[in-house]
């Protein structure tokens, strides 16, 4: 069976930076299982895969504008420490989720100055050269569920 619109594909695979840092795997893990055409994976990835099958291994180099998008100036801020809880312990590199009118986000500390904390709400991945090594391992008919859902339903994994 082939990729297309409406398969559950199961994938291993390594993602990279352009000087070949490791940023992501699967080894060691399961298989991550999406389903195609919805827009579950980012869409440089998901454009790559269409029409393979299973055993092929594909690599696959995804510019910033069909990965996380380019870096956006103006979602790096400065907030004063004030804004945290007294005890954060707040350090360069720190991630959590923010809230707002958009939904939530991941939020990253980039700088810490005395009691300036400068924050970027850009995703962690973002202005980033993504360099897949992908092997297709599985594909299948997705369930009109998960095809309504947007995501995968298997025992062990995501279920209602
Ligand atoms: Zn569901």
């Amino acid at each position: 069976m082939q990729v297309a619109p409406r398969t559950v594909v199961s994938i291993e695979y390594t993602l990279t930076d352009e000087d070949g840092g490791v940023i992501d795997t699967s080894n060691g893990g399961d298989p991550l299982s999406y389903v195609h055409g919805v827009g579950a994976i980012i869409p440089g990835l998901e454009a790559a895969l269409d029409g393979r099958a299973s055993g092929d291994r594909v690599a696959v180099t995804v510019e910033p504008s069909d990965g996380y998008g380019e870096h956006d100036p103006q979602l790096v801020q400065d907030v004063h420490r004030s804004q945290f809880p007294p005890d954060a312990d707040l350090e360069v590199g720190m991630q959590f989720q923010a809230s707002g009118p958009g939904g939530s986000r991941v939020v990253t500390v980039v700088g810490v100055e005395g009691d300036r904390i400068t924050l970027d709400g850009n995703h962690p991945l973002a202005g980033t050269t993504l360099c897949f090594d992908v092997t297709v391992v599985a594909v299948r008919a997705a369930s009109e569920q998960e095809i309504a859902h947007g995501h995968v339903h298997e025992p062990g994994g995501h279920e209602h």
